[in-house]
């Protein structure tokens, strides 16, 4: 998956998410991307998050749209995004070969991203510098 976060000169956020699949997908298979809440929510008064990982595991927390309102109840987009990594862990018994991650933006333009393996990098770019980021992991 690809996801990407924006926040304008105006201090609006958006978001977009594409999606890779799953391997050896069931045919008919519809994953997190597509279903606004799960791979992607934005809520232009708080903040914007997307996922990558297995789709399965996202949809049945409404992963993104848990992050935002994590974030809606102070947290920052980091531990908005460990939050809700650690409630899919808690919901999958066996996470050694899960992987989900989240990033998140809010509207004061702080971000952060968190995934439940190493291996999860995200870029940030402003008008003046460009970077690339590991994200937090849990294992
Ligand atoms: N989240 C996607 C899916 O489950 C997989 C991915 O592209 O990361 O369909």
């Amino acid at each position: 998956t690809i996801g990407l976060l924006a926040l304008d000169a105006n201090g609006d956020l958006a978001g977009a998410c594409t999606t890779s699949g799953a391997a050896y997908k069931m045919h008919g298979r519809v994953g997190d991307s597509p279903i606004i809440g799960a791979g992607l929510y934005v809520d232009n008064e708080i903040g914007a998050a997307t996922a990558t990982g297995l789709g399965e595991a996202v949809v049945r927390t409404v992963g993104s749209h848990l992050v935002v309102e994590l974030m809606r109840q102070g947290l920052s987009p980091e531990k908005a995004c460990q939050k809700a990594v650690e409630r899919i862990m808690v919901k999958q018994k066996n996470v050694k070969d899960l992987q989900v991650g989240f990033i998140a933006l809010n509207k004061q333009g702080e971000y952060g991203g968190y995934c439940i393996h190493r291996g999860f990098n995200y870029a940030v770019k402003d008008h003046r510098t460009s970077q690339l980021i590991d994200s937090k992991f849990k294992m």
